[in-house]
């Protein structure tokens, strides 16, 4: 077992944690970083990235995070690849614990471990993930446009993704398997208003349907849950929007949560519960969920955990002399 110290630790691959590691390093913290299962976070389990600023041409999502990686490493952040499993933050230095045993000790702590959206299990939405199937509009609707596609869910996210689709498509359908939405009434208003939208209510997804070859999906089988009856209906674009799980459950107990289990943070800040400790990215944010807003908050996170680290030093040496 090996204890890594440093005044800046890191949690999360992704945007947000390779961005805080950028600024961090640049500051001169040293940072190291502890990347997770995942090393570049979800933008590695997709292809095209069309909204990440600074690109004229699309680009690849693992390539942008491969980049953001090296760019980390040369301005001097440390990678390890491992996951923190455990966590103490009673006290600074902050002390966690990798799978690999080995302990990390941080004098501020930046968590930026991500979520991941919530799917409905089925294997015909597992081959056809990225081939008609997607679980963010606001990243791949796009690539839908002129076309007819689907949204599955009755939340805010799932009304949000329609109407934010109904700006590429002219048919947008939503499913709901219930007979009344989740979301907020001034969403569902805009729905319903709007002419390019068709609400499905009572339908459940029983499987999304491959055209075969090159074609992706072509339709969605679905079941009534009143009647039982089945119906099929012809989409090219299945947007799964039932909601997502946030890469909270280490810190259940250690930093308030909201009541969706995300990271609290302070309003306009990256400051969580307890003093010392920040969060950034998809891990303490339902409601953008994008790359560029992960990096930003990391950024932020970055700033903030300088902030706090320049004023603790400042208050320490006062008192020692
Ligand atoms: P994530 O990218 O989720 O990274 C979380 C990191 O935390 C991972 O590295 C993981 O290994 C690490 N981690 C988790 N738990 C631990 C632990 N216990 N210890 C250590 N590390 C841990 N956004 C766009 O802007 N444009 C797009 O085109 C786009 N396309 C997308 C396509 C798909 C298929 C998906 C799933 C998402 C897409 N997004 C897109 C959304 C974007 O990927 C996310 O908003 C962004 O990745 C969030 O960044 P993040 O750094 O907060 O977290
Ligand atoms: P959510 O509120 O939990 O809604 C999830 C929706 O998906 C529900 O309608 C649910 O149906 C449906 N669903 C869940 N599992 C399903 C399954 N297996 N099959 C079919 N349908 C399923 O999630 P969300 O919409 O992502 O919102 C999460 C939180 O973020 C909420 O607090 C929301 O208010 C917030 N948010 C806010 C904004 C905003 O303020 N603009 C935007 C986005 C999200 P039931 O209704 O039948 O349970």
């Amino acid at each position: 077992m090996t204890t890594h110290h440093t005044r800046m630790l890191i949690l999360g691959s992704g945007p947000a944690g390779l961005s805080a590691a950028i600024y961090g390093a640049r500051a001169g913290m040293k940072p190291i970083l502890v990347q997770g299962i995942q090393p570049g976070g979800q933008l590695m389990t997709t292809t095209d990235v069309e909204n990440y600023p600074g690109f004229a041409d699309v680009i690849q999502g693992p390539w942008l995070m491969e980049q953001m990686q090296k760019q980390a490493e040369h301005v001097g952040t440390t990678l390890m690849y491992d996951t923190i499993v455990a966590v103490d933050l009673s006290q600074r230095p902050f002390r966690l614990t990798g799978d690999s045993g080995d302990v990390y000790e941080g004098e501020v702590l930046i968590i930026a471990t991500g979520a991941q959206a919530k799917w409905l299990g089925l294997d015909s939405e597992e081959a056809l993930k990225g081939k008609g199937v997607s679980a963010c509009a606001t990243c791949d609707g796009f690539f839908y446009r002129g076309k007819k596609v689907a949204v599955i869910g009755g939340g805010n996210t799932a009304v949000e993704e329609a109407l934010y689709l109904t700006n590429h498509s002219p048919d947008v359908t939503l499913i709901h398997r219930r007979s009344s939405l989740r979301a907020e009434r001034i969403l569902q208003e805009r729905l319903f208003a709007h002419k390019g939208v068709t609400v499905l209510w009572n339908k459940e997804v029983d499987q999304f349907v491959d055209g075969g070859g090159n074609a992706g999906l072509v339709a969605i089988d679905l079941v009534d849950t009143v009647t039982g009856e089945k119906s099929r209906l012809e989409t090219e674009g299945g947007f799964v929007a039932i909601g997502h799980h946030p890469a909270t459950e280490l810190f259940r107990g250690h930093l308030k949560l909201d009541e969706d289990h995300y990271l609290w943070v302070e309003t306009g800040s990256t400051r969580t519960s307890v003093p010392g400790v920040f969060a950034c990215g998809d891990v303490m944010d339902k409601i953008y969920r994008q790359a560029v807003t992960a990096a930003g908050t990391g950024c932020m996170a970055a700033l903030d955990a300088e902030k706090f680290l320049a004023e603790a030093e400042f208050e320490l040496a006062e008192a020692a002399e």
